[in-house]
């Protein structure tokens, strides 16, 4: 193992660098210039796609990943692992989207490892241990955890909970294989492309989410509209996505997604624990919701009791006049 060296795991959306790998990215930068270590930048798909800029001048190496790309988890830990065991990172870093929430804990236990998720603070403490937090209980606590000295330790990062920054290295880039050994269990059949404009809900700086109060999936087109107003991102509550009402990338919470934006909008939410834990660490949460006793204005910094039928559609207006 080469002293203190930091992998990072790093996602691509539309060929582009995603913001949520290069915030992992700055924090390995960080630790391993702590540990007196190299960055390596791992990432699917062949050399060629490989843009130096989106990579922010960080890492010293990028490994990218070559073949059956798109094999699915499975292959993503096959290759990894065959990676780790050759050569032992001090730890491997990911941002914490619903696609390393895939393969991250398999690979945990293939290699017997420990793996920490929602990492919002990091910490390296004398004798080469790592401390780390992570929040818990709807954010109401944070815990600390340390790791004993010696790796590889995984890592998931909170999207949003840690600063980006830029460097000026020029990494030298290399390939390794990504072929399965067996079959996999997954197979692309067809590849969508996203619509225009969209924001991507983990790295969005605004999150209009909606919950039942919606009153049904019909009533969303306001979310939608105020979402591209403000540049932001379309949430839901559980019910909503258990309801059909609206697709599960959507759905904010504990067995959904966790997001950090600067501004959280929640519209008809009670304010469950289970949804709560999804958007504590939001800056700013405003919350509409007819009932002055639902859980989600303890959570606020700013409610509005009134039918969201009456709000939505005034702050559209509003936002619309004021453009
Ligand atoms: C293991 C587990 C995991 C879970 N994971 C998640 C998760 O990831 N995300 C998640 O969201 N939930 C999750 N849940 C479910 C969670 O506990 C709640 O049931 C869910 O969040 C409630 O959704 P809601 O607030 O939309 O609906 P409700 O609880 O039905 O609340 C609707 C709210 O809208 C208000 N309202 C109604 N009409 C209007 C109106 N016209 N104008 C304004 N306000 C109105 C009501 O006063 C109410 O407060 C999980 C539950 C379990 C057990």
């Amino acid at each position: 193992m080469e002293k203190g060296s930091i992998w990072v795991w790093v996602e691509k959306a539309d060929g582009k660098v995603k913001q949520t790998s290069q915030e992992v990215l700055s924090q390995g930068r960080s630790m391993a210039d702590e540990l007196g270590g190299s960055l390596l930048a791992i990432m699917a798909g062949p050399v060629s796609e490989v843009n130096l800029e989106d990579l922010c001048g960080l890492p010293d190496q990028v490994i990218a990943l070559e073949g059956d790309g798109e094999g699915g988890p499975s292959l993503i830990v096959e290759t990894l692992e065959e990676l780790i065991r050759k050569d032992p990172p001090w730890a491997l870093l990911a941002p914490g989207t619903p696609s390393t929430m895939d393969w991250m804990p398999r690979l945990s236990v293939r290699l017997g490892v420990e793996m920490v998720s929602d990492v919002v603070g990091m910490e390296l403490l004398e004798g080469g241990r790592l401390r780390v937090k992570r929040p818990v209980h709807g954010g109401r606590f944070l815990v600390e955890m340390e790791s004993q000295e010696g790796g590889p330790r995984l890592l998931a990062l909170r999207p949003r909970a840690f600063a980006r920054k830029t460097g000026s290295r020029s990494p030298r880039v290399e390939c390794f294989p990504m072929k399965a050994r067996g079959p996999t269990e997954v197979q692309v059949l067809e590849k969508a492309q996203r619509e225009k404009g969209f924001v991507d809900l983990s790295e969005a700086r605004i999150v209009v989410s909606g919950g039942r109060g919606m009153g049904g999936p019909e009533a969303f087109f306001l979310l939608e509209e105020l979402a591209a107003i403000l540049g932001g991102a379309v949430g839901a509550s559980r019910s909503v996505v258990d309801s059909g009402w609206r697709p599960a990338s959507e759905q904010v919470g504990k067995s959904g997604r966790s997001v950090s934006p600067d501004l959280y909008m929640a519209f008809g939410i009670s304010g469950a624990i289970h949804h709560i834990m999804g958007m504590d660490s939001s800056k700013v949460v405003v919350a509409v919701n007819k009932d002055p006793n639902a859980l989600i204005f303890q959570h606020a910094d700013l409610g509005i009791v009134d039918d969201v039928n009456h709000v939505l559609p005034a702050l559209i207006e509003e936002l619309k006049r004021r453009s």
